[in-house]
């Protein structure tokens, strides 16, 4: 058994998927180009948003929604300590300072009652991270932006398709920031990600950003300091068949999910489930339970070494890694994302799993119980 396995996807959308291809091999326009437009327009539209830009990456979406809003030197970007690398990296790599604030232990989600403590005059943002496939209070979020006059940039790379009263994850902020690794709901065959927002002028900022700062207009006239992150027009052809796909697929992960919970749920007192926030969908990116009393890693050792591949989603809160040990954080600092770190553990989820396998990953958890370990 793989903690993830792509190819069963591939193999249900294998004909749509290969055409596809070759359509863009035929056509010869392997960057930008109608696949990419048309891409664009679907997402944006998936999302309820004015505009989609396509990116080689959700990093990048991040960091480029980050230098639109014109975030560097000497500001702050307050965020959550319990997500992947990325969100942060993208912060400190404009030049500005990662502000850390603690999660809600039941979500894992930025914990919104403790943001307005940390806001300053230095403070120009707030990246809410949808971690796992849920959203985080967005409600709370936008009232706490808007009484501070800060700008909102969603990591919704875990999130794409979940929704709260109808609307979707990446249309609260001023920026949705997507990545379509291939791992994610929506997975590319490479590299690929997305940035939706509501507002033209910095919707046109990141088109020129991802090109090197090219005008639109003129061919090598530069007009500002770019990059290249431009999503290429296999990856979006492919996502183009699989965004047809991704509320089925989304709606068998949540299947799943809920299978796993009416089996653990009754197991033991020391494992959680997760807690799915009212009126909120959660699209199951990841299905990560609590292993409470300190049996975590020996539950973890016990599945790996019978066959049940499972991961830690994440071992180490972003405050204490280090790359980040020049911000100044100690071990203490952020009680709920040090606790969460020690106490998560993610079973495989994904929508071709089985029910054998999920039954099978069942019995070796009862087992080892059973055994009072
Ligand atoms: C995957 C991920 C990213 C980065 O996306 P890439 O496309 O791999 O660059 C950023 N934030 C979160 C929370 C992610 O899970």
């Amino acid at each position: 058994m793989k903690f993830l396995d792509l190819k069963p996807q591939y193999e249900s959308i294998k004909s749509e998927i290969d055409n596809a291809i070759k359509k863009v091999l035929d056509s010869s326009i392997f960057i930008g180009g109608p696949e990419v437009e048309s891409f664009e327009k679907e997402i944006a539209n998936y999302c309820g948003t004015k505009f989609a830009i396509g990116l080689n990456s959700g990093t990048d979406a991040l960091y480029l929604s980050l230098k639109a809003l014109g975030i560097g030197f000497g500001d702050e970007v307050i965020t959550t300590p319990f997500t992947f690398i990325a969100t942060v990296e993208v912060i400190a790599s404009c030049g500005a300072n990662p502000v850390f604030v603690d999660i809600d232990p039941k979500t894992f989600n930025i914990d919104a009652k403790k943001i307005e403590e940390k806001i300053t005059k230095k403070t120009k943002a707030i990246i809410p991270v949808h971690i796992f496939g849920q959203m985080a209070n967005m409600d709370e979020v936008m009232k706490i932006a808007k009484n501070n006059n800060l700008y909102v940039i969603e990591d919704v790379a875990q999130a794409i398709g979940s929704e709260v009263k109808g609307k979707m994850a990446g249309s609260f902020g001023d920026f949705g920031c997507f990545s379509f690794f291939p791992s994610k709901n929506l997975g590319a065959y490479g590299d690929g990600g997305m940035i939706v927002t509501n507002n033209e002028e910095i919707a046109d900022k990141v088109k020129l950003l991802r090109n090197h700062g090219s005008s639109p207009n003129e061919k090598y006239l530069n007009l500002v300091l770019g990059g290249n992150s431009r999503l290429d027009s296999i990856q979006a052809a492919i996502l183009r068949v699989k965004l047809k796909y991704l509320n089925e697929w989304n709606q068998k992960r949540k299947e799943k999910a809920d299978y796993y919970t009416s089996k653990l749920g009754e197991l033991d007192e020391s494992i959680i489930c997760p807690f799915i926030e009212e009126g909120y969908s959660h699209v199951f990116h990841q299905y990560t339970i609590r292993v409470e009393n300190g049996k975590r890693d020996k539950l973890k050792l016990f599945l790996v070494e019978n066959g049940v591949p499972v991961m830690v989603y994440y071992s180490i809160p972003l405050h204490l890694q280090p790359v980040m040990k020049y911000l100044g954080y100690k071990k203490g600092d952020f009680f709920e994302a040090e606790k969460a770190s020690e106490e998560v553990m993610s079973l495989p989820i994904y929508p071709e799993l089985k029910k054998e396998e999920q039954d099978f990953i069942f019995d070796k958890i009862e087992e080892f119980y059973e055994q009072g370990r």
